[in-house]
């Protein structure tokens, strides 16, 4: 069997699922790109969301361990056959988005995440990731408008709980932008591809409470940061108006205009309360 997607598709008689978000990486280049910027090492553990029919996987097994995720059971299927002399794979028939990552990555270190993303899932994939506590780093493609959110500033229309998360846990570096034409079948959207290195840093004691408060800020765009963390944690308007004027901050503030370090310091100043 050749390494040809179109090969695949018409052997297992495969239906591309819209549903799933299934678009084949098909260009050796871009494929060469994400394969470097991964950076596998021998003592690395891998994982995979969404394999798909193998375009990355077939370069990752210089690590240790590879375990991909993988939603369709057609896939699956294939995969099994593809990748069945490889000692160190292990494929999970799942849903990512139900599994507890947290639980299946205890027992490693050197972990690194690969992905060409679905992009119906694309930001919930990155939020459960980011917060994984054992990671080094994630190399993903991404559609590029979530490519914008997570790169954004504070005051730009894509700026956001994703920034946030995405600057507050990692390093970020753009490793290559991607044309619609380099998959079967081709997206309405371009691509971008994007390396996160996770930060070794103090984390916040309650990053929970954190990002908590970060999403609540950011869940009425139009509103005021006062309205919108209006109960929040039981907490008064009254109170969160004290709390913004204590750090110099205009009482009619929105989400948008504060920084990381803003977010860490109303969050010191909620919880002190
Ligand atoms: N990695 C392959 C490639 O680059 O050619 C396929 C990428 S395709 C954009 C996304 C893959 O994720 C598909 O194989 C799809 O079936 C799988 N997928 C979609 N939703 C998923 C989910 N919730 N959990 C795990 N895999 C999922």
């Amino acid at each position: 069997m050749s390494n040809n997607i179109f090969d695949f598709i018409k052997y297992y008689n495969l239906d591309i699922k819209k549903r799933y978000g299934q678009n084949f990486l098909i260009d050796n280049n871009i494929i060469r790109k994400i394969i470097d910027a991964v950076d596998v090492k021998n003592d690395d553990v891998i994982i995979e969301i969404g394999p798909g029919l193998g375009a990355l996987t077939q370069f990752l097994f210089d690590a240790k361990k590879v375990i991909a995720i993988e939603i369709d059971n057609d896939l699956v299927k294939v995969l099994r056959e593809r990748f069945a002399m490889r000692k160190n794979f292990e494929l999970i028939n799942a849903d990512v988005l139900k599994l507890d990552l947290s639980e299946l990555l205890r027992p490693f270190s050197n972990i690194k995440i690969v992905s060409n993303l679905p992009y119906y899932i694309s930001s919930a994939v990155l939020t459960k990731c980011l917060e994984l506590k054992n990671l080094d780093s994630m190399t993903v493609m991404l559609q590029k408008e979530v490519g914008q959110r997570i790169f954004a500033k504070p005051s730009t229309k894509s700026y956001g709980s994703l920034s946030i998360l995405s600057q507050y846990y990692s390093d970020l570096n753009i490793i290559t932008n991607v044309s619609a034409n380099c998959f079967v079948p081709k997206p309405n959207v371009e691509s971008v591809v994007i390396k996160f290195i996770m930060k070794n840093i103090d984390k916040y004691e309650d990053e929970k409470f954190l990002f908590e408060l970060v999403r609540k800020s950011f869940s009425k765009r139009r509103k005021t940061l006062v309205n919108c963390l209006e109960n929040f944690y039981g907490i008064s308007k009254q109170k969160i108006t004290d709390v913004l004027i204590q750090n110099d901050m205009d009482k009619n503030i929105r989400a948008e205009a504060l920084t990381l370090k803003d977010f860490l310091n109303l969050a010191d100043c909620i919880k002190k309360n």
